[in-house]
């Protein structure tokens, strides 16, 4: 699954800001009151009526969930409500069942006082979902009404259905699932057939249901036994389950068929399986996809819903003729029948986990491929995309790509053929279901004739990130979810490895990695509220926690680690084993580092690999080194290594952290340099708190740690080898290689943020920078820049630290110039590394205000108005319109805002949405953040990328932060349970809050609100705390040294 701006979201955002003079901020603040509300109620209607609609489709049903707002049509309407009634009604029918099951646990002999989690006698039982006893069972399935039998034997009292794990008394072994999609009133009904292998006893079969209206439920011994009589069911919400009590015990070492006849909702959301729409030829046209991972199948179909169950299953979709269905099989036969509805029946699926089981009702079109060996492979997607070819670029990707992991991996693709669907709303970039991967459009389709370098990369990563999933993943599961990162740390890593391979040269793996993951995760995994990357899941809501940035880009870090120390064929090799051991099954982290060890001795090398990597995915955050040189005269060096944290003062409050002496074994590469050479390279196994050293460093001779930065942690010198360095920097930098240069830019700036270095450290090395002509490591200089530069933007001295960055960015702004012509799609390594570095360069100068760049970029859009044509080159369209809005009146947010409606490329249009945020109305913005929550106008996904962009703005940051905190209820139950999404908002939007104030006002904010997602609030408590200390310590030592600098 790859999360929605997996690669470094920041990279494609224009910076919003611009200087204002003080006095302007003042008349605003003056001002504001009065504004805010006229833009509540400017912007407030539309989306207030959606929300409403939204609202009451959905209160009817099974209360309070997070839902999407999207307007049903009047027929769907009636046709919900009819469905409401429904439910109603077989809520009554459950109410009885409950009281009979709730008597059923109450009168046992020595029945438990209250088990923890028990429904309640004497009526405090929370409500359970719609259930019944089951009305077909007659007298030899169970009667109806009667109650039930003698509560189970002693082991059994403890009320399995309570735990968050399933009991595992049965082992699903092949599902029949039959469905009938209603897509005229977004409902469905199906019937789920499941062989079960019984291997302990048990009264109680307990599987994973959410809000599906069980309507019967039948149990047999084998396929033609007798029935076993089923006294009850009910379904337990609390842990998702549907609880059928049986009459007397299954028996180990037999095998039963279950059956459950059930319907349910196509909901209007992300989960589950869920509607979405688009319009063709001005109508609106509905599709149903799914999306399981990580929890929800079971609101599908009722199933065994934990990756450890693996089983074949079989499925067949009737649906009207009008619309076609897709699943992770190819269509075996397909029955028409008279009235117009279709059957399709899909081939079966070899043994797989039900979160990545998928199916699709829609009415696109395709285009399609075959790879070298024999693979289908085809793109679906809205039929006017499909015909402008806005899908060929993927499908051609894909191609090549099962083509490369084949051979990589040395283990062919394992179904018959691979669908790519595009469809218009997706809580995530993209889910690679087995044989039928779901991408949100944004991530897949492209036209070349508007998408810009950024945009194409994008893709490609989102791709390369779904294929290598079909083996990292749906090939071979993780056990658990504790252990995600070993799916998704690879699916990351592999990103750039792939990427590599489709355009090689660009040095993805190698350069591109440092700033698109390392530099990121470091930044988070540098607070005390961090976790490790392999978590215990201990309840439900772990869960989603568990799919953050840690699991996937510090999963991804620690695997490039290891290559590395590897090397990168034995890596390979070993991978290679792991896959084959473990193909069609689930395995844990030891069983990838038992066969990485094995791989390692077979090439006569011995590391324990289980023991290094334990340290690293066990314990959280990662060490900084400390090399300090020439101590003694016998050309000693001390290595130190202690835990890094950006706010030391974190690291007394935590207890946890105090107690624990964090210690990593690292392996650290070091090189001894001067002027003109560089010694080879050797390698220190730093696993102490402090250890001496052997060099020979002779005098002016620099010493550089961790080089290329394949290791997962920073480095620090003392004061006298961090001047060498950048005096090597000013006079030939290319003596160190690129990466190293901007390995060590994030380095220093991250230790100035933290105070282990003098302030004005990171600011003398990116003086170089006007020889430096390479893409990286301005790429890292302006990353490490934006957060500084968000701390600052609200201050008084703020021109001080805007002129020094003006004047670093000048020379080479000039040298480069501006973009003439489109690049044609026909990508080479020279124009990708110059187009992105040109980019960044004008990002940066148009940014901080360099005034050649805004003439520039208001001339461009000036020109688009005028001559309706737009000729403003791909690669810098987000900057040309963020910068012309925020420059210009009211007529080009006007303008910008009618280009997002009509049009039709989807890459065009986020990025037009984005540039509304730049402008420094604070009308505008409260009218674009308003409307955001319009589903109807901005996409479900796409409103939490408005909000933030607005929070980034400094002129919005506290109208962004309002809006968050006067809309959270909305806002969380709309993507609460979309894992990741809220937590993306809660940090989006509190980040760069810095004053006491806000830190104040955050606080007071989550005592409301207590307990819902505390993990995110706990982060973004302390990121302010630490964004408040570092302005009281450091932004005066910062200011003094930025002005004498100047005056130089
Ligand atoms: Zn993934």
């Amino acid at each position: 699954m790859a999360l929605d701006g997996a690669r470094g979201a920041r990279d494609e955002e224009s910076r919003e800001k611009k200087k204002k003079k003080k006095r302007r901020r003042k008349e605003e603040e003056e001002e504001e009151g009065e504004e805010e509300e006229e833009g509540a109620e400017a912007g407030g209607s539309p989306s207030a009526a959606t929300m409403g609609d939204g609202d009451a489709g959905g209160r009817g049903l099974a209360g309070a969930r997070p839902r999407g707002t999207e307007r049903p049509s009047a027929v769907h309407g009636r046709l919900v409500l009819a469905f409401a009634v429904c439910i109603v009604a077989l809520l009554a029918v459950t109410a009885l069942a409950v009281l009979l099951s709730l008597r059923f646990d109450g009168c046992g002999p020595g029945a438990p006082g209250g088990a923890p989690g028990l429904p309640a006698r004497g009526g405090n039982a929370s409500l359970p979902g719609p259930a019944r006893r089951d009305p077909q069972a007659g007298g030899e399935a169970s009667t109806p009404g009667a109650p039930a039998a003698r509560p189970p034997s002693d082991p059994e009292r403890e009320h399995p259905w309570t735990h968050l794990r399933l009991p595992g008394h049965l082992k699903p072994l092949h599902y029949n699932l039959m469905l009938t999609a209603f897509m005229d009133n977004f409902t469905f009904s199906g019937e789920v057939n499941v062989e079960v292998a019984c291997t302990n006893r048990t009264r109680y079969v307990v599987l994973h249901a959410s809000r599906v209206a069980v309507d019967r439920v039948q149990l047999a011994e084998d396929r033609a036994a007798g029935a076993v009589p089923v006294a009850g069911f009910f379904l337990y919400p609390q842990t998702q389950v549907l609880v059928v009590v049986l009459n007397r015990s299954l028996d180990a070492h037999r095998n039963y068929n279950l059956k459950v006849v059930y319907s349910a909702l196509i909901e209007n959301e992300l989960l589950g399986f869920f509607r979405s729409s688009y319009v063709l030829h001005g109508e609106r046209r509905f599709l149903g996809v799914t999306q399981f991972s990580p929890t929800h199948a079971r609101k599908a179909f009722p199933c065994f819903d934990e990756p450890i169950y693996k089983a074949t299953f079989k499925i067949s979709i009737k649906h009207q003729a009008t619309y076609l269905s897709l699943s992770n099989m190819p269509v075996e036969t397909s029955v028409f029948e008279e009235d117009g509805w279709v059957t399709d029946h899909f081939s079966q699926t070899p043994l797989m986990s039900t979160y990545y089981l998928a199916w699709a009702i829609c009415n696109f079109t395709y285009r399609e491929t075959t790879t070298k060996s024999g693979v289908a492979v085809r793109l679906y997607a809205r039929p006017d995309a499909i015909r402008r070819g806005s899908g060929d670029y993927a499908l051609h990707i894909t191609k090549r790509l099962i083509e490369f992991y084949e051979d990589y991996f040395k283990v062919p693709y394992s179904l018959p053929k691979l669908d790519l669907l595009a469809v218009p709303k997706h809580p995530y970039a993209a889910m690679e279901n087995w044989g039928l991967s779901i991408f949100v459009e944004q991530r897949i389709l492209l036209d070349p004739s508007v998408s810009s370098i950024s945009y194409l990369l994008d893709v490609t990563m989102v791709i390369v990130h779904e294929i290598c999933h079909q083996w990292f993943g749906d090939l071979v599961t993780p056990v658990w979810w504790e252990d995600v990162w070993l799916k998704e740390g690879f699916a990351h890593y592999f990103e750039f490895v792939g990427t590599d391979y489709l355009y090689p040269g660009w040095n993805m793996e190698k350069q591109r990695f440092l700033t698109d993951v390392l530099h990121e995760v470091m930044l988070l995994d540098g607070l005390a509220s961090s976790h490790p990357v392999s978590q215990e899941v201990l309840q439900a809501t772990d869960i989603d926690r568990v799919f953050d940035w840690i699991a996937y880009k510090k999963g991804a870090a620690l695997i490039r680690m290891l290559a590395n120390f590897m090397g990168h064929s034995v890596f390979q090799r070993g991978l290679q084993d792991y896959l084959t051991i473990h193909k069609y099954g689930n395995a844990a982290r030891n069983d990838l580092w038992n066969t990485l060890s094995e791989a390692l001795k077979r090439n006569g090398k011995f590391v324990n690999i289980q023991e290094v990597m334990d340290q690293w995915t066990l314990q959280m955050g990662y060490p900084v080194i400390t090399i300090l040189g020439n101590l003694t005269a016998e050309n000693r060096i001390v290595i130190t290594q202690q835990h890094f944290i950006y706010d030391i003062s974190a690291k007394t409050k935590a207890l946890q952290l105090q107690n624990n002496s964090y210690l990593w074994q690292i392996p650290l590469t070091i090189v001894v340099g001067n002027r003109s050479h560089v010694s080879s390279e050797a390698i220190i196994w730093v696993s102490n708190k402090s250890e001496h050293h052997r060099i020979t460093l002779d005098k002016g001779n620099w010493l550089l740690g961790n080089i290329n930065q394949t290791g997962y942690f920073r480095v620090n010198y003392d004061l006298r080898n961090w001047r060498l360095l950048i005096d090597q920097l000013i006079r030939n930098h290319q003596v160190l290689s690129v990466s190293n240069r901007a390995g060590l830019i994030d380095d220093a700036f991250s230790l100035a943020r933290a105070g282990y270095l003098p302030q004005h450290i990171p600011l003398e090395i990116i003086r170089y920078l006007s020889e430096e002509k390479d893409f990286l490591p301005w790429h890292a200089a302006s990353r490490a820049l934006y957060p500084l530069d968000k701390l600052l933007d609200r201050m008084e001295k703020y021109n001080v630290f805007n002129e020094y960055i003006l004047k670093q960015v000048a020379t080479t702004y000039i040298k480069l110039g501006w973009p003439k012509n489109n690049f044609n799609g026909s990508l080479v390594q020279a124009s990708y590394q110059h187009e992105e570095l040109r980019r960044e360069v004008i990002m940066l100068a148009c940014s901080f205000g360099n005034k050649h760049c805004h003439q520039q970029a208001s001339t461009l859009i000036s020109d688009w108005i005028s001559s309706n044509r737009n000729r403003i080159p791909l690669n810098v369209r987000d900057i040309v319109y963020c910068t012309g809005v925020s420059l210009l009146d009211e007529d080009v947010w006007e303008f910008i805002w009618m280009k997002f409606h009509s049009t039709t490329a989807v890459s065009e249009k986020k990025i037009l949405l984005e540039a509304l945020t730049c402008s420094d109305d604070r009308n505008l913005l409260n009218r674009l953040l308003n409307l955001s929550l319009n589903s109807e106008v901005v996409l479900d996904q796409d409103a939490i990328d408005v909000i933030i962009h607005v929070a980034r703005n400094p002129h919005g940051r506290d109208l962004a932060w309002k809006f968050f905190r006067d809309k959270w209820k909305i806002l969380n139950t709309r993507y609460g349970e979309a894992l990741f999404m809220n937590s993306k908002l809660i940090s989006g939007v509190t980040e760069f809050l810095n004053t006491e104030g806000e830190l104040k006002e955050l606080k007071n904010f989550m005592k409301t609100y207590d307990g819902v997602a505390a993990a995110s609030f706990l982060r973004a408590v302390e990121t302010v705390e630490a964004n408040v200390r570092w302005k009281a310590l450091y932004q005066d030592e910062l200011f003094q040294w930025l002005g004498k600098a100047l005056r130089h």
